[in-house]
């Protein structure tokens, strides 16, 4: 019997706790709560929708607001049950009775989210001279930026018969198009090589995983059957992205858009001077990434590598961490920066904040996720021994620990990240704990690390800021030609591509074709948030390291939420991230991982020249 307690008190240890919320599927608190958030959203509804003074008297607004992020703290739509049968479809995806409560439950709140609407809109038309007036405003400093927000998405928002137009047009003139070159890819099989040494036909997305295999033959033919598929679709994508092109075009024209990555920062909450400066900052430096595949085709043994094979790992990383271990060790790093990140961590554990093992039923992947302010963090691991997975511990625990910096500080209608700072927390923590396991590792691991290191952050940063500078080119050439042909828009894609890459990376045939593939273009210049996430990180690991006393100023930033936009949160700080400089911070930190790993092969020599 003790046994069996002892099992069941370690199985409750290695699961998330959902007591918080519910104590199980069926606890009657369920119903009961749902009915209070019924009664608490109505009463919000009703009290303000046949009012129209918190339009026009700042002081009402302030009422008006506070009882609303009341409402946000406390329920919002779905409260505990939405959290709750969320967080459990997460890790019981084959049970149909909890995807039925699940969406009952989905059901209930987006009713409330529809009813609740009216509260936005109206205050997002307050007449641009009344705005001002509003901000000024000393009671509505608490939610100056909130309504900064607000007024922001409605700079470009046109009367509400029109924008009932544009919602009604925007699936046929963009979303079905988009969609049929996705499901058309998707449709595709082809036969290839397997690590077996049979053949057989295969979906895209094994094709592309195959892509990556260290066995020379099984990538090649991989390769050979995606370039085929492109090769089949490329006439459709050709009409396709004309024409979300020309929708794209279309839409800025009527709003008025001046720039075609504008209503991206708007909603990103971030300036266009500031993406302007990264993209400035990390294009100049294009010779890091250039000069890393350069080391990676002398290590791989050739004068250059095919397009295909420039993300194939280089040596293998054989150390193996039980998840005990990953917690001893990302602990002492976090300790180590500061006593608060460790303190949190201790909280997550001895709350049951983690979900750690992969099991059948559980999903795949790893996640952090936050819901209202009053409620806990979760964290979903799939633990399973590697390094990539302490790395993954880390940048979870990033995104934990940034969420409840903000907790402390924040109201709940500034409890959250904007897209282009969300990954600085995660990607920080990493790189920290990447820091220790490379002191432990010996010499050959020490390599392959850090060759592991360089591409994901080349891809995450140069790559992307690549694929933004085609996307800005793409619809300037579209604007100024009126129509571009496959060949035109392959030949683009081929000049950004060799631009970050180099002449390390052959342009091979068939990768002219590669931007049929690539889904984020569609979404408009969402590839910059991948960067400036990463950089942001690297420049603020770069003054950690020079003085670790500006650990305060990091978590200032990480507890700022949506309480300001970047660039004012770092002003605040000391710190102009519209200049240039400040990236190049978090450039010179790669720059010297590039230099440490040439140095490191030249010593363990594997190449045969110090530097190029
Ligand atoms: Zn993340």
């Amino acid at each position: 019997m003790a046994k069996k307690i002892d099992k069941l008190a370690k199985a409750a240890q290695n699961t998330w706790n959902l007591k918080p919320l519910f104590v199980g599927d069926d606890d009657p608190r369920i119903e009961r709560q749902k009915k209070q958030i019924e009664e608490r959203s109505y009463a919000f509804i009703n009290k303000w929708k046949k009012r129209k003074d918190y339009l026009k008297d700042p002081a009402v607004l302030a009422r008006a607001l506070d009882e609303y992020e009341r409402w946000m703290r406390d329920c919002g739509t779905d409260g505990n049950p939405g959290y709750y049968f969320w967080l459990r479809s997460q890790v019981d995806r084959n049970n149909t009775e909890l995807k039925a409560k699940y969406n009952k439950i989905e059901e209930f709140s987006k009713k409330i989210g529809n009813d609740i609407q009216f509260f936005h809109l109206r205050i997002s038309k307050i007449p641009r001279s009344l705005q001002k007036k509003f901000l000024g405003y000393k009671g509505l400093q608490k939610y100056r930026h909130f309504l900064e927000r607000i007024f922001a998405e409605s700079l470009y928002l046109l009367s509400e018969p029109e924008e009932k137009i544009m919602n009604l047009k925007s699936t046929p003139s963009y979303g079905n198009w988009v969609r049929m070159t996705s499901d058309f890819l998707a449709r595709e099989e082809r036969t290839v090589l397997l690590e077996n040494g049979s053949s057989s036909v295969k979906p895209l997305p094994e094709i592309l995983t195959l892509m990556n295999c260290r066995k020379k033959n099984i990538r090649d033919t991989a390769n050979r059957a995606f370039n085929d598929i492109l090769k089949r679709n490329v006439d459709v994508a050709e009409i396709e992205i004309n024409s979300i092109l020309a929708n794209k075009k279309i839409d800025d024209e009527i709003r008025g858009v001046p720039r075609p990555d504008l209503i991206r920062h708007l909603s990103d909450d971030i300036e266009s001077g500031t993406v302007d400066a990264l993209i400035s900052a990390v294009s100049g430096r294009f010779s890091i990434s250039r000069e890393f595949y350069k080391l990676k085709a002398e290590l791989m043994g050739v004068k250059q590598l095919k397009y295909h094979e420039r993300s194939v790992e280089y040596g293998r990383v054989e150390k193996r961490y039980s998840y005990g271990e990953a917690v001893r060790l990302t602990k002492k790093v976090f300790a180590a920066l500061d006593r608060q990140f460790a303190d949190i961590y201790d909280g997550f554990i001895r709350n049951g904040q983690f979900d750690i093992y992969p099991r059948k039923g559980k999903g795949s992947g790893a996640f952090c996720v936050h819901h209202l302010i009053s409620q806990p963090t979760y964290i979903l691991l799939n633990h399973t021994n590697k390094l990539s997975d302490v790395l993954t511990l880390a940048h979870e625990l990033g995104h934990g620990i940034n969420n409840e910096l903000i907790r402390e500080r924040q109201h709940s209608l500034d409890f959250g990240t904007p897209i282009s700072t969300a990954e600085v927390a995660s990607t920080f923590m990493e790189d920290f704990v990447l820091r220790e396991v490379l002191r432990r590792a010996d010499d050959e691991q020490r390599l392959s690390i850090m060759m592991m290191k360089l591409k994901d952050d080349v891809s995450t940063i140069f790559r992307q800021i690549a694929c933004y500078r085609f996307e800005q080119e793409l619809h300037h050439a579209f604007r100024e030609k009126g129509y571009l042909s496959k060949e035109e828009i392959g030949r683009l894609f081929q000049t950004h591509m060799a631009d970050y890459m180099g002449d390390a990376v052959e342009q091979s045939e068939g990768s002219e074709n590669w931007w049929v593939y690539w889904s984020h273009i569609r979404q408009f210049f969402y590839v910059y948030s991948y960067a400036s996430g990463l950089l942001i990180s690297k420049s603020l690991q770069n003054a950690v390291h020079r003085q670790p006393a500006f650990i305060g100023k990091v978590k200032d930033f990480l507890s700022a939420g949506l309480s300001d936009s970047p660039k004012n949160i770092f002003a605040i700080l000391g710190i102009d991230i519209s200049d240039r400089g400040f990236w190049d911070k978090g450039l010179d930190e790669i720059e010297t991982l590039l230099q440490e790993t040439r140095d490191l092969a030249f010593r363990l020599k594997k190449i045969r020249g110090k530097r190029t």
